[in-house]
């Protein structure tokens, strides 16, 4: 029996530092993925909410950046301690909304987030320009706010997305208008009410639902001096000619088809739980998923067997049910999309080793369910090796040498990210400095502290979020020249 029918009150805005109802009254419903219910409505923001939360925010954001570092950063950190203090809860939620195993979300989601709050909390008075002396005197830089920022969310990591997002930006003075996915729209409201209660001044972080065309009038609103978005590789062309109307800079973090390559020396058991994590955690649902294990040929059959064999114990289930560990995927139309994909593996010449097919979970029997599947006996032109899937579709692919593996690696339009597997050092770091990709991972998979830059090159994205790095992205650069002569005039 299901334990956890949750149905709520109707959700609303948050603008301003409070609830408001959209204009027009429009509601859009949010789904449990594990049994297709209804959790509750949500309003659906118009363009007239937008100006609303522009307003909101123009209002706010000056005294915010006046207010200095150290007051912002002491003000995130009561946020990063409420966002701990109200784990379990934030955890279930992002676990109802999204259908991520409960075993997942206290980390991954609550404890991301949390850290990069904390993480930018302690960056924020720390926020300084440089002075260089030049002939004739010296010149002095100020980093500044760029002042409205849009975060525009996918829905797999809801909550750290919108952390990743609002951290830096509210950090370096900026206000944010944040809007979901609409398919997860729950826990950035929860976000917003702890930043009110750790003492954020009203109008800094707004949150305004709703589906493309909420976040199209984001990037067209001509106060809104920067887009960050994460989602797919055609929103982010998307919003990038939008925000070229008004010269907006833009944050992309996209998707990809990253490699994971296992050469002979691997420690396999580890190589077998990277991949397993590379694929399976979230469902697959993740950006930079090493969908492509490439293995080398000599120890292919060893890793398989080891692969399959650790692959099979995965439960499907309940996402809110601890023993489970890979939930439903995020729609009904999304499993469609990856039951497709997996059919389209078998037709061109996959072999599927194990898994591909719809899960009813007894109790869940609506629920988006697949199970884990591994492809074998592809070749790297089929559609499963060459497109994102976003599901748990692993392709199994051997090599035979260095150069090689590295050739078919980088041969893909996406580069957000990649591994290697080897106990040879010099390789290790070569195979590093070939992949052409954003974040590299060395004997492990996946893995996203928050002072590790992180973002992607190729058509997987622009700019990097997290670290010190993701700062330059949420404010401009004034140089400011001071004469310590006379003035030389020829006239
Ligand atoms: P989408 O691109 O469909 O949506 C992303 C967000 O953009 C949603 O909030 C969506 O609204 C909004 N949106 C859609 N069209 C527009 C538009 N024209 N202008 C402004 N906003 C728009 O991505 P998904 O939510 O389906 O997420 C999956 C994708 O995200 C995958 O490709 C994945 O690789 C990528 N991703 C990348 C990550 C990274 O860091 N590189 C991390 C996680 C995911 P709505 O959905 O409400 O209609």
């Amino acid at each position: 029996m299901r334990h956890h029918t949750d149905q709520r009150d109707d959700l609303l805005l948050w603008i301003g530092g409070r609830y408001t109802s959209a204009s027009d009254g429009n509601f859009f419903d949010t789904l449990n993925p594990a049994t297709g219910e209804v959790i509750c409505r949500v309003a659906e923001a118009s363009a007239e909410d937008v100006d609303l939360a522009v307003e909101a925010a123009a209002r706010a954001q000056p005294e915010w950046a006046a207010m200095g570092g150290a007051a912002r950063g002491r003000i995130l950190a009561r946020a990063a301690q409420l966002l701990r203090d109200h784990c379990d809860e934030l955890a279930r939620l992002e676990s109802l909304d999204g259908g991520k195993p409960l075993v997942e979300t206290p980390e991954a989601d609550v404890g991301s987030a949390a850290n990069c709050l904390e993480f930018f909390a302690g960056q924020a008075s720390s926020f300084a320009g440089k002075y260089q002396p030049v002939p004739g005197g010296f010149f002095y830089t100020r980093p500044e706010p760029l002042g409205i920022c849009a975060g525009i969310g996918a829905w797999n990591y809801p909550l750290q997305i919108a952390a990743w997002k609002s951290a830096p930006a509210l950090a370096a003075g900026n206000a944010m208008i944040f809007k979901p996915a609409e398919l997860t729209p729950l826990s950035a409201l929860r976000l917003a009410e702890l930043f009110h209660e750790a003492g954020l001044p009203d109008g800094i972080f707004n949150v305004v639902q709703g589906f493309a065309e909420t976040g199209r009038a984001l990037t067209r609103h001509p106060r809104i001096a920067k887009v960050s978005l994460t989602g797919e590789v055609g929103t982010g062309k998307a919003v990038m000619r939008d925000a070229a109307e008004g010269l907006k800079a833009v944050t992309l973090e996209l998707g990809g088809k990253s490699p994971l390559i296992v050469f002979e020396d691997a420690d396999l058991d580890n190589a077998v739980g990277a991949a397993m994590l590379g694929n399976f955690y979230t469902q697959g649902q993740i950006c930079t998923n090493s969908t492509r294990v490439f293995v080398h040929e000599s120890v292919k059959d060893a890793f398989a067997e080891k692969l399959l064999a650790r692959t099979a114990k995965l439960k499907v289930g309940d996402p809110l049910d601890l023993d489970t560990d890979v939930g439903p995927l995020i729609s009904a139309e999304h499993m469609q999309s990856v039951l497709n994909y997996i059919d389209k593996g078998r037709q061109e010449g996959g072999k599927l080793l194990l898994g591909g097919g719809r899960v009813r979970v007894p109790g869940f029997e609506e629920g988006n369910f697949v199970e884990p599947a591994i492809f074998d006996s592809l070749d790297d032109n089929m559609t499963i090796v060459r497109e994102e899937i976003f599901g748990p579709v692993l392709s199994l692919l051997s090599f035979r040498n260095e150069d090689e593996v590295l050739a078919r690696a980088n041969d893909t339009a996406f580069g957000l990210a990649g591994g290697v597997f080897t106990r040879d050092i010099q390789r290790a770091h070569r195979v590093a400095d070939n992949l052409d990709a954003g974040i590299v991972w060395i004997n492990h998979y996946n893995l996203t502290p928050v002072e590790m830059p992180f973002g992607g090159f190729k058509q997987s994205g622009i700019g990097k979020e997290n670290s010190r790095r993701a700062f330059e992205h949420y404010t401009r650069l004034k140089t400011v020249y001071v004469a310590q002569g006379d003035v030389e005039a020829p006239y």
